[in-house]
């Protein structure tokens, strides 16, 4: 069951703020992936291959799916002929595989960069340094959409903003040094979506909020 009221209360906050959302439907059955579709929906987030593979092939051809999840490289051909955007890259093995595999496809793949903003070791990403060492150009199948950050796990709303406002600024910095189009800050999840968008990011990934607890 999806909770149509926070549906349409969430996608009515962000609309002013030209913040995209990406429903996470992780764990959850493809009716309520359905429900939403109804509502109007077409972003859809997945964390785990297998299970996003299933899904694509039974719902609506429309439907644009992120991988959100940490990705191993093994993976990415079982959704490089489909997926929308990645948004979990977090290493150059997995980019190289990645636009090994989109050159297989014939298509570009859209990706985000992830940034370790979190105090978690647990957390995937690129630091600063590393994203400055990057060579765009070795992965020419690949398009770089902008950057994707998951705060610290805490209620201290102080913390988590200062990592948005770093990713933030990371961003900006990207942004100009390339000035090449990186439009997509992805952070933000169903606990700090809203703390998210005020420090600029304009894609949101919301889950338990949508569909209830996992
Ligand atoms: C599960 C997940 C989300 C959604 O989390 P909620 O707290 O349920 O909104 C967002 N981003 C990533 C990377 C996730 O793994």
């Amino acid at each position: 069951m999806i909770d149509t009221d926070a549906y349409k209360k969430i996608t009515e906050t962000l609309k002013p703020l030209q913040t995209l959302l990406v429903a996470v439907s992780k764990l959850k059955p493809v009716s309520d992936i359905q429900e939403m579709y109804a509502l109007g929906q077409r972003d859809f987030g997945e964390n785990y291959i297998q299970e996003l593979a299933e899904k694509q092939a039974l719902l609506p051809a429309d439907i644009r799916w992120h991988a959100i999840g940490h990705l191993q490289t093994n993976k990415v051909k079982y959704i490089a002929s489909f997926v929308q955007l990645i948004q979990s890259v977090d290493s150059e093995k997995l980019l190289k595989e990645i636009d090994k595999q989109a050159a297989k496809n014939n298509r570009k793949i859209n990706c985000l960069l992830q940034v370790h903003i979190a105090e978690e070791e647990t957390k995937f990403g690129f630091n600063e340094a590393e994203l400055a060492e990057l060579n765009f150009s070795a992965y020419p199948n690949v398009v770089f959409c902008g950057l994707m950050g998951m705060a610290t796990f805490t209620d201290d709303k102080e913390k988590v903003k200062k990592e948005f406002l770093y990713l933030k600024n990371i961003f900006d910095k990207m942004k100009e040094k390339f000035s090449k189009d990186m439009p997509i800050l992805s952070m933000g999840m169903s606990d700090d979506y809203l703390l998210a968008a005020a420090c600029g990011s304009n894609m949101v990934r919301i889950g338990s909020l949508l569909f209830g607890k996992r």
